[in-house]
């Protein structure tokens, strides 16, 4: 990282990154295009899990193309004065390997981890659902935080 004075270096403050953010950008990559997808998303013990639909073009990048990379951002401020204008943020950026879950179990316990993300209370969607969603698991291999003004 270019600007070592901002990189977030405890993993606690990096994860709280992680549990923060509203959004994880979620990106592939085959025979040279970038796709990037804006998704909600649910994380424990170094892996994220998000929902899908069950086809589309993810879905089929992630079958063929597992590396990924994925980004979040938050508490973003827009810091003016007379001679400077930025943007303070925390943000994480990482790598990992992308699977669908198959197991039931693990499904349920994705599911719930999403829904936690933003809901305190347990939410009770009928089963039903489980068998026309996808969910996606990441294993992250590695991850940064950065801060600007935070
Ligand atoms: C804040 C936010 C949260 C979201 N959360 C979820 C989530 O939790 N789960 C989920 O499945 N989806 C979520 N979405 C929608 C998600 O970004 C994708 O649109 C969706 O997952 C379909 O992706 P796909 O690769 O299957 O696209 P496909 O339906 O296969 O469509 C492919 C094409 O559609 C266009 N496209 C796809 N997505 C978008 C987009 N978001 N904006 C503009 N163009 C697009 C692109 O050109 C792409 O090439 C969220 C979107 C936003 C903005």
């Amino acid at each position: 990282m270019r600007r070592t004075d901002r990189e977030i270096r405890d993993p606690e403050a990096i994860e709280s990154v992680i549990r923060g953010a509203d959004v994880c950008r979620l990106a592939f990559s085959e025979a040279g295009i970038p796709y990037l997808v804006p998704l909600c998303f649910g994380y424990r013990k170094g892996v994220l899990y998000f929902h899908s639909a069950l086809e589309g073009r993810k879905l089929d990048l992630i079958k063929r193309k597992p590396k990924v990379c994925f980004e979040m951002d938050m508490d973003h401020v827009l810091v003016r004065t007379a001679d400077r204008c930025t943007m303070h943020y925390r943000s994480v950026i990482g790598f990992g390997k992308a699977a669908l879950v198959e197991d039931a179990v693990e499904k349920q316990e994705a599911l719930d981890l999403i829904m936690h993300h933003y809901h305190q209370e347990p939410f009770a969607y009928p089963v039903a659902t489980l068998e026309r969603t996808a969910i996606i698991r990441v294993e992250i291999d590695e991850m940064t935080g950065k801060a600007n003004g935070c």
